[in-house]
C-alpha cells in the first residue's frame, strides 16, 4: 500500500519498525534511516516478511534528508530521532513533498521548553503542498489524546476535568536508568510543573505536588505533576476544559539519583570546557547511562496509562477512567524492547498506518485528538495495546 521511512534506530524504532514488519500488507517498502547505521541494521536484521532497507542520514541537515527522500521516495516520512530534528524533518517533508508523523514535540537544544508553536506554525504549507503533518503519535501525546477524543466523543457533552496519569510499576534491576532517551527525559522532568485551571496556566515547583494514585492491577503508587505537552493542545481543542493536569509515578530511589544529578551538575544543558574540548554535561551522562533500548531483557511489572475525566453526560456529573496496562516482559518477548518503547512505537505505527489507508489524512499540521479518535482505538486493541473503561469511579483526583 505505501512506502514508509523511519528515521531513528532507537528503543523507538526498534518497536514501530517490527510492528510496521507485521502489518506488511501496509507497509510494502520500509526504510531506516539514522545517524549510526549499524543500529539500523541490526532492526533490519530481525525482519523477515519485507525487505527493511537501511541508511545513514543526519537529519538536522535539511538537504541530506530531501536528498534521501528522492532516492527512496517514501508515502509517509516517521520521526523517532529526537525532538530536536522535528522542524528539520518537517522542512525536508516540504521541500521533497511528503506526509510527516512525530511522537514528539520540537525542543530547541539550548533550551528545555516545550510547547507546539514552531510546528503549528507550519499549519499552512503543509495545508497549501496538500500534506499531512500528525504531531505527537505515542502514548502521551498520542493514546492519551485520542482517549481524551474517544470520551468526548462517545461519553461526555463536556469535558471539566482531565487527569492523565503514567505509571510504569516496572523494575528494570538496574541503580538508575531512563525509559526513554535520557536526555530528552531528564530534561523534561527537571522542568518545572504546570497545569491548567480556569483559562490560565499554573506553575509550580519541579516534583513538589504529589500524591498517591491507586492503578488498575498495580495498586497505589506516589505520582507527581508535572507539565506534559499534549496538556497544551488539548485544552485548545476541549475548550470546555477548566481543569487539565498530568501525573507521573516515580521511586524514591529514582528520585534521589536525580537529585543528584542535578546537584552535581550533569543534568546541565549548556556546554562546558572539558580537556579542552566543548562538551554537554547531559550528553556526556547519556553516554554512560544504561541504553533504553537494552533495559528490555530483565524488566518485570508493568505499565499503566491513561485519562481520568469528569464532566457532563445528559445534565448529570459522571466519571470515566481510559487506560491501558503493558508488561514490560511481554513487550520484550514480542518485540525484543521494553513497555515504554512499546507504548510509543505501536501507537506510531498505529498512525501511519491510519495515514496509510487514508483514514488520517486531510492536509494540515494536526494534533492526534483531531481525527477520528474510532479506528485508532480499533487498531489499539488489535496491535498489542487494548484498553479498559470504568465509569462513575472515585478519581481520587
Ligand atoms: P533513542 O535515543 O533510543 O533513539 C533516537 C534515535 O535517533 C537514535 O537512533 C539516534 O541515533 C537517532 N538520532 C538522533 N539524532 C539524530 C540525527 N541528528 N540524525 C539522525 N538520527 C538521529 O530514543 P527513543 O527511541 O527512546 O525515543 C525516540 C523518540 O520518541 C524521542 O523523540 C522521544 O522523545 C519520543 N518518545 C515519545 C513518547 C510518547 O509517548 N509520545 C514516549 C517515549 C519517547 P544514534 O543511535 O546515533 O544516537
Amino acid at each position: 500500500m505505501g512506502r514508509v521511512l523511519v528515521i531513528g534506530a532507537g528503543g523507538v524504532s526498534t518497536v514501530a519498525v517490527k510492528k510496521m514488519v507485521m502489518n506488511a500488507d501496509v507497509f510494502t517498502d520500509i526504510m531506516i534511516a539514522t545517524r549510526t547505521k549499524s543500529k539500523a541494521d541490526k532492526i533490519a536484521e530481525d525482519s523477515r516478511s519485507v525487505k527493511v532497507q537501511t541508511a545513514q542520514v543526519n537529519a538536522d541537515n535539511v538537504s541530506e534528508l530531501v536528498t534521501l527522500f528522492h532516492s527512496f521516495k517514501p508515502d509517509l516520512v516517521v520521526n523517532l530521532a529526537l525532538p530536536y530534528q522535528d522542524l528539520s524533518i518537517m522542512d525536508a517533508c516540504l521541500a521533497y513533498g511528503v506526509s510527516y508523523l512525530d511522537t514528539a514535540n520540537y525542543e530547541p537544544l539550548d533550551e528545555a521548553k516545550y510547547e507546539y508553536s514552531w510546528q503549528w506554525a507550519y499549519k499552512e504549507r503543509f495545508e497549501k503542498a496538500g500534506l499531512t503533518a500528525i504531531l505527537g503519535c505515542g502514548f502521551d501525546p498520542g493514546v492519551t489524546s485520542v482517549f481524551t477524543a474517544y470520551a468526548a466523543k462517545h461519553h461526555f457533552d463536556e469535558i471539566q476535568c482531565l487527569d492523565i496519569v503514567d505509571c510504569n510499576a516496572g523494575d528494570h534491576h538496574k541503580a538508575f536508568a531512563t525509559n526513554f532517551n535520557p536526555e530528552i527525559n531528564i530534561r523534561e522532568i527537571t522542568q518545572r510543573g504546570k497545569y491548567f485551571e480556569d483559562g490560565q496556566w499554573k506553575e509550580t515547583a519541579p516534583l513538589s505536588v504529589h500524591k498517591p494514585l491507586d492503578y488498575p492491577n498495580i495498586g497505589p503508587k506516589e505520582s507527581y505533576l508535572m507539565y506534559h505537552e499534549e496538556l497544551e493542545s488539548l485544552v485548545k481543542n476541549f475548550p470546555t476544559i477548566k481543569r487539565a493536569r498530568f501525573w507521573m509515578t516515580f521511586g524514591q530511589e529514582y528520585l534521589t539519583h536525580l537529585r543528584v544529578i542535578q546537584n552535581i551538575g550533569m543534568s546541565r544543558i549548556d556546554p562546558v570546557m572539558f580537556n579542552g574540548i566543548e562538551i554537554v554535561p547531559i550528553q556526556f551522562l547519556k553516554a554512560v547511562l544504561p541504553n533504553p533500548g537494552d533495559l528490555g531483557e530483565n524488566y518485570t511489572g508493568e505499565t499503566s496509562i491513561g485519562c481520568r475525566i469528569r464532566g457532563l453526560k445528559d445534565g448529570r456529573e459522571r466519571t470515566y477512567y481510559v487506560y491501558n496496562n503493558c508488561s514490560h516482559e511481554a513487550a520484550y518477548k514480542e518485540t525484543g524492547a521494553q513497555a515504554v518503547s512499546y507504548t510509543t512505537g505501536v501507537p506510531a505505527m498505529i498512525g501511519a498506518k491510519l495515514f496509510m489507508e487514508g483514514i488520517w489524512k486531510k492536509p494540515g499540521v494536526w494534533n492526534t485528538e483531531e481525527f477520528n479518535p474510532d479506528p485508532f482505538m480499533k487498531e489499539l486493541n488489535e496491535q498489542g495495546l487494548p484498553w479498559h473503561e470504568l465509569f462513575n469511579v472515585d478519581l481520587e483526583l
